[in-house]
């Protein structure tokens, strides 16, 4: 099990934000409203994070790290509809394949929490440890039994900016919860879910800025059996903004070419061609329409209908530009 472990590994876990994308999706999953993410050397040394989701009992936290124990699907049609994030119940065994690994949880009904550690493959001791109700999961030494995957880790910077900008994009579809990220003991970012009105965007003006809020227009459309929000940044200057790009389908940042051309059509057609504009959507859609299971890393999709899909944030995304255009 300990190969198999690692094989999945190498198909989920790329790099440290990789990590971070799946420990942070669990902690959603198990409810959380306050995720704090600490990482020391990019990642490559230490990623922790704790969360005060429900928790796990201990006589599933070896479950929980064991291959395909535990995933969420409970059969097949589930996978149809999957409304978790994780689904697969694989991600927690590779991590720990891969790395230094230790998981600390407690439930409400629990009074103390358990710990188990797992080193390159192997759990050890379930023991009674001192914890909050949520979990902490810690990642030490990644890659350390794989060094040519190590070797492959950038440098510490980029390694960080990939979390950073993970963190950044989940932040901005869960605007409810709060999120912060310290790297090599400073806090980067700290995210706090604001009692205004509008959440959504205080959160969007934390995370990308003020300016981007105010060069922006709000997109708010319905039609087909999906619904479109968010924001497109009005290109301003020549300046590329491709790095403030975030497409969330069904609450998952996706990387998606439908989606991309609907998006580069509209802005071309409103004569903003050529320009890399910001954005933040959330589009919603049935979720029989959207395969999410294409890759375990999960930032592609597969519409069932990708014309209507295209189609419809085309004609949404147009609309909204044209008008201010006028
Ligand atoms: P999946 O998310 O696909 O079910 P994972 O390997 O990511 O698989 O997680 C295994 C299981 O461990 C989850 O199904 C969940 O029951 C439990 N789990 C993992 N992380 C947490 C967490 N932060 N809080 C509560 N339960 C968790
Ligand atoms: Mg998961």
């Amino acid at each position: 099990p300990e190969l198999v472990n690692q094989i999945a590994a190498g198909e989920v876990i790329e790099r440290p934000a990789s990590v971070v994308k799946e420990l942070v999706e669990n902690s959603l999953d198990a409810g959380a409203r306050r995720i704090d993410i600490d990482i020391e050397a990019g990642g490559s040394r230490l990623i922790r994070i704790r969360d005060d989701g429900g928790g796990i009992d201990a006589e599933d936290l070896a479950l929980a790290v064991s291959a395909h124990a535990t995933s969420k699907i409970a059969s097949f049609e589930d996978l149809e509809r999957v409304g978790t994030l994780g689904f697969r119940g694989e991600a927690l065994p590779s991590i720990a394949s891969v790395s230094r690994f230790a998981l600390t949880s407690r439930t409400a009904a629990a009074d103390s929490a358990f710990r188990i550690e797992v080193d390159g493959g192997k759990p050890h001791v379930q023991r009674p440890a001192q914890h909050g109700i949520g979990t902490s999961v810690e990642v030490r030494d990644l890659f350390y039994n794989l060094p040519a995957r190590r070797k492959f880790l950038r440098a510490e910077r980029t390694e960080f900016n990939h979390i950073d900008d993970l963190v950044k994009s989940i932040a901005l579809a869960r605007p409810g919860v709060e999120f912060r990220l310290g790297h090599n003991g400073k806090v980067v970012r700290l995210f706090k879910p604001s009692a205004t009105e509008d959440e959504a965007a205080r959160r969007v003006s934390e995370v990308l800025g003020e300016e981007f809020l105010r060069n922006s227009l709000r997109v708010g459309h319905d039609g087909a059996g999906m619904v479109l929000s968010g924001w497109v940044g009005l290109p301003t200057a020549s300046r590329s903004q491709a790095d403030q790009q975030y497409f969330h389908v069904n609450g998952r940042l996706v990387r998606d070419r439908v989606v991309a051309h609907a998006v580069r059509q509209a802005y071309a057609d409103v004569l903003y061609h050529g320009r890399h504009p910001a954005f933040v959507l959330f589009l919603e859609l049935d979720p029989q329409g959207v395969d999410v299971n294409v890759h375990p890393a999960k930032s592609e999709v597969r519409f069932r209908e990708s014309r209507l899909v295209h189609d419809f944030l085309y004609r949404s995304l147009h609309e909204a530009l044209a008008e201010a255009r006028a």
